[in-house]
């Protein structure tokens, strides 16, 4: 039951009571800007400066009136909200927006094409859904042309031209006499079903260490964190984890993983069995910045190597820039500016200003199968509302000739310095700062070796960074998350509103923090 109103407490009342451990459980009731207001115990509003940005859903800042308004208006208009199967001419006019401004970053004009949905992990596995529609028509096609190599190496023994050599036969186990068009028949008949079985075999995705990609049936197994992913492999197709920044993994995975079919061939007026790699991988993961994974950005040459490796194989590379993107970074796509050429594109959390729940998959024009429209669909995606809602988003971010990217830039840099300060004056608590413009992480050093009591029972509780954001919120009225799967890094995803004021706030809370870690006062960050 609740404390407080004495009501049993039924929404994940586990998740509740952890976040009242570590001093988070307060109730916001208001929000705007970079400001979210909580209830205090007289009623009061009490505002807090918003540094988790609902985990990077509200780059233009919480209730922007223009979005607010665009909400409204066609609320008030009586929208159809739901009209599926009817024309969606706002959903192709999203479509094309997203494309005009793709086309600028990346300097292509190839048609994206767009399959909506409603949440960051649902767009994903529309993506990889899609990706797997792809593979196994392709794989569809592999054995047409497997059965047609059969059929003319067959033509070729009938007609005399070519003959079956012992060695080959041997290879196969094809044993006694017998004529070519018998043992070509007999090869057939061990290839296939060989064939067959190596075909059926699961895809594999691959993905980084420290990736997260969603927590739904196929998302989770894409998702690096053990803990997330492990209890739910059952339900789903594995992916292999690459080390971040190690190409060299990239080969040995491939090496160990990859999977070939016996195709014939006549070759000299001789049948043989050569081998041909068949697609396995069905896609390559990527966040061009890790979010939950701690804040972790990719060099351009490690995309490099993702990308040549990935075009080698012929393994399609979605990019995740459910975080990441949406200016965020000073660009639509925070993988442009790296040369990332993603093949899939997913997009969510700020595509729908704070207000429209809503997602896209962007996948080129050389990798689409139509299909896949017929085949995948939700009840709610491509609605008037957040269709229209993300337009707008789209036409706030392009105002002013691209002012929103501009100041994502500008206040990234002065959240940086921010950071960097802290950093530079409490090396012995900050390990490192990581991140591009308002996507932006700090990492404290481990702390479960702490000379303090209270500072290695503190670490010892799993929970390090959930402490930290409680002091930081109790005493500062600043707030702020550790990633998911990184608890010793703090997340800054504010808005673009983020004012210098908001800035020194932080800064004096930070210093607060690595003050109170240096004195080994661990009982004050655990709200004693
Ligand atoms: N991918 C990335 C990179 C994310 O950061 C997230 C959410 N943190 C997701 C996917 C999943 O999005 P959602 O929570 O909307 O399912």
């Amino acid at each position: 039951t609740n404390s407080e109103t004495g009501a049993p407490e039924l929404a994940e009342p586990h998740l509740r009571q952890l976040l009242g451990a570590a001093g988070l459980a307060v109730e916001y009731v208001r929000a705007e800007g970079n400001t979210l207001y909580l209830r205090g115990e007289e009623g009061e509003e009490i505002p807090v400066t918003d540094f988790a940005g609902g985990y990077g859903s509200v780059l233009l800042g919480h209730s922007h009136p223009d979005i607010v308004r665009c909400a409204r208006e066609l609320l008030d208009a009586g929208t159809p909200v739901h009209a599926q199967f009817s024309r969606h001419p706002y959903a192709n006019r999203l479509a094309a927006e997203l494309n005009r401004i793709v086309h600028r970053e990346l300097g292509t004009e190839e048609p994206y094409f767009a399959i909506f949905a409603n949440t960051g992990a649902e767009a994903v596995e529309a993506a990889v859904k899609h990706a797997e529609m792809d593979r196994v028509m392709r794989l569809a096609d592999l054995r047409g042309e497997l059965a047609k190599a059969a059929a003319s190496a067959r033509a070729a023994v009938d007609a005399g031209t070519a003959t079956v050599p012992e060695r080959l036969r041997a290879r196969f186990g094809i044993v006694g006499a017998m004529d070519d068009a018998t043992a070509l028949r007999e090869l057939v008949a061990h290839v296939t079903p060989l064939n067959e079985a190596r075909l059926d075999r699961r895809p594999l995705f691959l993905a980084l260490e420290g990736g997260f990609h969603g927590k739904l049936g196929l998302s989770v197994q894409l998702t690096h964190n053990e803990s997330y992913r492990a209890p739910f492999r059952g339900l789903a197709a594995q992916a292999r984890f690459v080390p971040r920044e190690n190409p060299e993994a990239l080969r040995e995975i491939h090496e160990r993983e990859r999977g070939a079919v016996f195709a014939l061939t006549v070759s000299g007026g001789r049948v043989d069995v050569v081998e041909r790699e068949f697609p396995v991988f069905c896609a390559f993961l990527v966040e061009p910045v890790q979010g939950e994974g701690g804040i972790h950005v990719l060099s351009g040459e490690f995309a490099g190597e993702i990308q040549r490796f990935c075009a080698e194989i012929d393994c399609p590379v979605v990019v995740d820039e459910i975080q990441s993107g949406m200016g965020r970074t000073g660009t639509l796509l925070a993988s442009s500016p790296l040369g990332l050429r993603g093949d899939y594109y997913v997009l969510a959390k700020t595509l729908g200003g704070g207000i429209a729940k809503t997602s896209a998959m962007l996948v080129r024009q050389a990798r689409y199968r139509p299909e896949f429209e017929i085949v995948h669909s939700s009840t709610f995606a491509k609605d008037s509302f957040s269709c229209t809602v993300a337009l707008k988003v789209l036409e706030l971010l392009e105002a002013d000739d691209g002012a929103v990217y501009r100041a994502a830039r500008e206040r990234g840099a002065a959240l940086r310095a921010v950071l960097d300060g802290v950093a530079a004056d409490f090396p012995e608590q900050v390990r490192e700062v990581r991140g591009a413009g308002l996507m932006q992480g700090l990492e404290f050093h481990d702390q479960s070796a702490a000379a303090s009591d209270s500072v290695r029972e503190l670490a010892a509780t799993g929970l390090f960074g959930y402490f930290l954001a409680g002091h930081l919120l109790r005493e500062h009225r600043v707030r702020t998350f550790p990633t998911a799967s990184a608890l010793n890094t703090l997340r800054f995803e504010p808005s673009v509103r983020l004012s210098d004021v908001e800035l020194d706030r932080l800064d004096v809370g930070l210093r607060d923090v690595c003050r109170v870690l240096a004195a080994g006062d661990g009982a004050r960050l655990l709200g004693r």
